[in-house]
């Protein structure tokens, strides 16, 4: 049995329909049959939809096995980059200026930026 993931962000720009997992980074332009798709398993009519689907569907992330706990698997995640000791990480914003304006964005797009400082003697 399978669910939709609870990371799915779904969303419709220009009368077109996208579909994106904050989980997998997953981001696909959603046919209307895949919409289908998606309703069908929403309301677990599993039988219904194409094996095709729910195996790219399956593969993205979109959908996952019932008994996934996805924001255990997260937390799990989190504290392991966070702990851990295998990689480091480090992520250096020069501005927080963006033109994209996703539509899952909380960022409130001021105007700053990384400033640097010329110390003259
Ligand atoms: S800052 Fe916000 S609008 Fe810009 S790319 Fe990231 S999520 Fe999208």
């Amino acid at each position: 049995m399978y669910k939709v993931s609870q990371f799915n962000v779904p969303f419709k720009r220009g009368g077109i329909y996208f579909l994106y997992n904050s989980h997998t980074g997953a981001f696909v332009k959603l046919s209307e049959e895949y919409r289908e798709s998606i309703r069908k398993i929403n309301q677990g009519r599993f039988n219904e939809v194409p094996d095709k689907h729910l195996d790219d569907l399956k593969a993205a992330g979109f959908v996952v096995e019932k008994s996934k706990d996805e924001i255990g698997l997260y937390k799990y995640l989190i504290n392991l980059y966070r702990f851990g000791n295998s990689s480091f990480g480090l992520t250096i914003a020069t501005t927080l200026q963006c033109n994209f304006r996703c539509p899952y964005c909380y960022e409130k797009h001021e105007d700053e930026y990384l400033y640097t400082c010329n110390m003259k003697s």
